[in-house]
C-alpha cells in the first residue's frame, strides 16, 4: 500500500494507460479522481475498482481549455480539499482519422520500397501538409493541458509543501516520430516543462518527472497495429521483441507517485523494450 491516505488526479484515465495507472493507484490506497474528456470512460474506469471506487470519482473535462480545468479542480478541492499526485496523461494520437489512414498507407508503400531495395518514392509530406488545426490541437491537449493541470495541482501542493506530478511523454519526444512532428513536438515539449518546474518547485518539496513510454497496445495504438507489415516493421526495432502492456507503464508511475523515488525530479524514465536507449 504504497499509496495509502494519498489522493491522486490521472487525467485521461477513462483508457488505456490512465485506466491502468488510477487502477494500480487504487490497490495502493490512493483515491483517485479520474479525468476523462469522455464522462462515460471515466466512469467504467471507477465501476472496474470495486468498492474502492467508492473514494474515487470521475470527472468529465477536456484538458485542453483551461475553463474546465479550473472547474474540475474546483470539484477536487470541494471534495478532497487537497491533492498530491498529478498524472498529466490525457493524451490523442492523430487528429483526424483519415490522416491516420493515409500514413499507415504511406508506412506500408514506403516498406515494400525499402523490401524491394529500390529508391523510396514514396515521401511522408506531413509538416508540408499540416493544418493549423492539427498541429494547435496536438499542442492544445498535450501541452497546454499539462500546463493547465500543473498550475491547479501547484496551488493545492503548495499549501502543504508537499507532492508528485508525472507528465506523460513518449520515446517521440526524444527521438521523434517522421510521421508524427506535432505529437513529437508536444511531447518534446513536455519534458522541457518537466525539466523547468521540478527546479521551480523543488524547494517545495514537489517532485516533477516524466515517463516515455515506447510501443504500448492501448486503443491509441490500434489503428496503427491493423497494418500487420507497420506492426512487424515497429516490433522489429524493439529489441525485447514485443510491445508492452498498460500496467507496465502504471509500474513506473507508481514509482515515481511514490516515496521510492523521493529522490528522483526532472527525470524522465522509459518504458520501451530497449526501443530507445540513451540521453
Ligand atoms: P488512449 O487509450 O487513447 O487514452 C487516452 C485517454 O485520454 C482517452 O480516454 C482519451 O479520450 C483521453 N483524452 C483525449 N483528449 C483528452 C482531453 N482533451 N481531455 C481529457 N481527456 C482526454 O491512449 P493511451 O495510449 O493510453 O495514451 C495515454 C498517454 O500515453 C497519452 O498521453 C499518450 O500520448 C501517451 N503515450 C502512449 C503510448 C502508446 O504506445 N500507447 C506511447 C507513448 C506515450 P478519447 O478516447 O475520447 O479521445
Amino acid at each position: 500500500m504504497r499509496l495509502e491516505g494519498k489522493v491522486a488526479l490521472v487525467t485521461g484515465g477513462g483508457s488505456g494507460i490512465g485506466r491502468a495507472i488510477a487502477t494500480l493507484f487504487v490497490e495502493e490506497g490512493a483515491s483517485v479522481i479520474v479525468n476523462d474528456v469522455v464522462l462515460e470512460g471515466a466512469q467504467k474506469t471507477v465501476e472496474g475498482m470495486g468498492p474502492a471506487g467508492a473514494r474515487c470519482m470521475a470527472i468529465k473535462a477536456d484538458v485542453s481549455s483551461s475553463v474546465e480545468v479550473k472547474s474540475m479542480f474546483a470539484q477536487i478541492a470541494a471534495r478532497y480539499s487537497t491533492l498530491d499526485i498529478l498524472v498529466n496523461n490525457a493524451g490523442i494520437g492523430e487528429t483526424d482519422a483519415k490522416h491516420g489512414e493515409e500514413i499507415r498507407r504511406k508506412a506500408d508503400a514506403r516498406i515494400m520500397e525499402l523490401m524491394s531495395g529500390g529508391e523510396i518514392g514514396t515521401h511522408w509530406d506531413v509538416t508540408s501538409e499540416m493544418s493549423d488545426v492539427d498541429w494547435s490541437r496536438m499542442i492544445g491537449v498535450h501541452l497546454n493541458g499539462t500546463f493547465f493541470c500543473t498550475r491547479e495541482a501547484l496551488k493545492l501542493m503548495g499549501a502543504k509543501n508537499r507532492g508528485a506530478i508525472i507528465n506523460m511523454s513518449s520515446v517521440a519526444g526524444l527521438g521523434g516520430l517522421e510521421y508524427a512532428p506535432n505529437y513529437s513536438a508536444a511531447k518534446g515539449a513536455i519534458l522541457g516543462f518537466t525539466r523547468a518546474v521540478a527546479k521551480e518547485v523543488a524547494s517545495r518539496n514537489i517532485r516533477v518527472n516524466a515517463i516515455c513510454p515506447g510501443w504500448i497496445d492501448t486503443p491509441m495504438t490500434a489503428g496503427q497495429a491493423e497494418s500487420p507489415l507497420l506492426k512487424r516493421a515497429l516490433m522489429s526495432r524493439v529489441p525485447m521483441g514485443r510491445s508492452g502492456q498498460p500496467r507496465e507503464v502504471a509500474t513506473t508511475a507508481l514509482f515515481l507517485a511514490s516515496d521510492d523515488s523521493s529522490y528522483f525530479t526532472g527525470q524522465w524514465l522509459s518504458p520501451n523494450g530497449g526501443l530507445f536507449i540513451g540521453g
